[in-house]
């Protein structure tokens, strides 16, 4: 039977490596709260990210929902439509209003340019995206901000282990989001966790995070229940482990595609800046006018070899049913992109052999 390749692939330990770090949760009986595993991860993520703070929680979502929440803001978030769902709905779900900015046609990150427009009495922050581990105008943004007493939050659910400039991508902004979920570079089965440098941060997100509870009499906040639990956190101890072996398996599949589409007219992707150490999230494609086929055509013609690569990002959040009574701003740029992207196949133990093959189909309707 011929295996269907998808556009991504968990990436697990060892069954015997992943029971071996389980065992122990037999003996405490301890399965959340806290528990050893919970925080020998906070620990070893805080190292390796190189943030002086990070605190877990049990999806990305609901860290960013409280990274919003922690700053206590209401009026108009600068955002970018070119996200997935969560960054858009975390925004909103905080009772604040997402004002979308267009973004760059190279790298697709929010345009920094365009960003001081869009200000009006009612901006109280910007919500931008590490789109596809690809770092934002990351000093553009931050002298913006001073200048208008912004807060700067960004969604970093694609950039686990992205440096610039020698920087650890979690050090910028007021609070950056990463994600754990098995699709991202690193997964704890679903989790998150924000890094952030004000100290006072810490104890006011680990209460949030677990009710508002202070103490066995003391609830300080309307908190939410998003704990990561011992065995999430088991699994990331074991990935952990193995992820520099995991980013350099995706450096080569990245490379690949590279070096199979450099000569193709008409396509676009990532061309990676030397200010970037980057992660290999994601191998997205632009075709443009001068590749004979539609984005929509190619993915049919890629479907039919049983590979299934995905419209990420496609439609932008701003054009989601749900948004429909928000003010769509003017983004020519995202909705091109939006238009013409394909995200391929990308994945640690994707054979380079396959990539070969998906790049023979695009070369086929060059
Ligand atoms: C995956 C993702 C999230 C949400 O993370 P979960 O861990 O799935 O809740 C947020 N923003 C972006 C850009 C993502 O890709």
């Amino acid at each position: 039977m011929k295996q269907n390749i998808l556009v991504t692939q968990s990436s697990m330990p060892s069954y015997e490596e992943y029971c071996e770090e389980i065992k122990s949760i037999w003996e405490t009986k301890w399965l959340t709260n806290n528990g050893e595993k919970h925080n020998e991860l906070q620990k070893s993520l805080a190292d390796f990210l190189e943030v002086k703070n990070l605190t877990l929680f049990s999806n990305g979502h609901l860290a960013l929902y409280n990274a919003i929440k922690s700053l206590n803001l209401s009026g108009e978030v600068i955002t970018t439509p070119y996200t997935f769902a969560s960054t858009t709905h975390a925004i909103v779900q905080n009772g604040l209003t997402p004002v979308f900015c267009d973004i760059n046609s190279d790298d697709f990150t929010i345009n920094s340019d365009k960003i001081e427009e869009l200000i009006t009495d009612k901006t109280v922050a910007i919500v931008a995206v590490h789109v596809y581990g690809i770092p934002c105008d990351v000093d553009k943004i931050e002298k913006i901000a001073k200048k208008h007493n912004l807060k700067v939050i960004y969604d970093a659910a694609h950039a686990f282990g992205v440096k610039y400039k020698n920087k650890a991508i979690g050090s910028f902004g007021d609070i950056s989001m990463f994600s754990f979920h098995a699709t991202k570079v690193f997964n704890t089965i679903e989790g998150g966790c924000l890094t952030y440098s004000n100290n006072k941060l810490i104890k006011k997100l680990d209460q949030m995070k677990n009710f508002g509870i202070v103490d066995a009499e003391h609830v300080a906040e309307i908190g939410m229940n998003c704990k990561m639990n011992e065995f999430q956190a088991a699994m990331g101890l074991c990935n952990l482990r193995h992820i520099d072996d995991e980013i350099s398996k995706r450096k080569k599949v990245f490379e690949r595609y590279v070096e199979n589409l450099k000569d193709i007219k008409g396509i676009k992707f990532l061309n990676i800046s030397k200010d970037i150490k980057p992660n290999y999230a994601y191998f997205p494609v632009v075709f443009m006018d001068e590749y004979s086929y539609s984005r929509d055509n190619i993915m049919w013609e890629l479907a039919k070899e049983g590979i299934f690569a995905r419209k990420y990002f496609y439609p932008i959040t701003s054009e989601f049913e749900c948004y429909d009574y928000l003010d769509k701003g003017n983004i020519p740029i995202a909705k091109d992109i939006s238009n013409r992207v394909l995200t391929l196949p990308m994945y640690a133990d994707l054979p380079l052999e396959t990539v070969d093959k998906i790049c023979d189909i695009i070369k086929k309707f060059e």
